[in-house]
């Protein structure tokens, strides 16, 4: 594919779309690349719903072929949270520290056995002429009380990969993209593009 639009500000995903595309995609573009572009509304109740929106909208603003990711973090022991509001866990505009925090203050005095978590990923493709798809990914895990690891970005710090004896960020981003959520999603829509898609 020539030219495709990954709509996200986000630098750690961007990072993480760029390593698994790098040979299908001859240019990845980012919603920087274009300034008057404004952030999709994220009030939809479901990844895939939002993931699409986004995708929708980058598409019709731009003209490329998009692909947009919304993904999250699932907590067994908080019914679900913060789920579709991983990004604003810890209010409206608040940073990966502030949601980190808050999380670690949500699971005070819960066991480790009770700590059961997964990353979840939902990643629509749009094109001009009406093709839309959606690719899910979902890996487990636990989180821990305090944070481990430099690598990643959000809640990687804390989140202690199912068969590892490693936080998310404590990965290397190519280990990371092998058995992430947003790599199983990424990895089908590769496959997807060499199938002809
Ligand atoms: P989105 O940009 O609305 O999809 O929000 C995603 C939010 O979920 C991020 O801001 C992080 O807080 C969290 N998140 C999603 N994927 C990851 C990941 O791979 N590692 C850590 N946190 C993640």
């Amino acid at each position: 594919m020539k030219e495709l639009l990954v709509a996200t500000r986000n630098r750690g995903k961007l990072k993480e779309f760029k390593r698994l595309l790098a040979d299908v995609v001859e240019t990845v573009r980012c919603s920087a690349d274009f300034p008057d572009f404004s952030d999709t509304v994220e009030d939809g109740s479901t990844f895939e719903a939002n993931a699409l929106k986004k995708a929708r909208e980058a598409m019709l603003h731009s003209g490329l072929p998009a692909l947009a990711d919304d993904s999250g973090l699932v907590v067994d022991a908080l019914d679900g949270r913060p789920g579709v509001y991983s990004a604003r866990f810890a209010g409206e505009g608040s940073g990966d520290a502030a949601n980190n925090s808050r999380l670690i203050q949500e699971l005070y005095g819960v066991p480790f056995t009770n700590r059961q978590a997964a990353f979840v990923c939902a990643l629509a493709f749009v094109t001009p002429d009406g093709c839309e798809r959606v690719f899910n990914g979902r890996i487990g895990g636990r989180i821990l009380d305090e944070g481990r690891g430099s690598g990643g970005f959000g809640y990687d710090p804390l989140f202690l990969v199912d068969g590892f004896d490693r936080t998310m960020a404590e990965l290397s981003l190519d280990e990371k993209n092998a058995v992430s959520h947003r790599g199983q999603a990424l990895r089908q829509f590769h496959e997807f593009l060499e199938q002809g898609g």
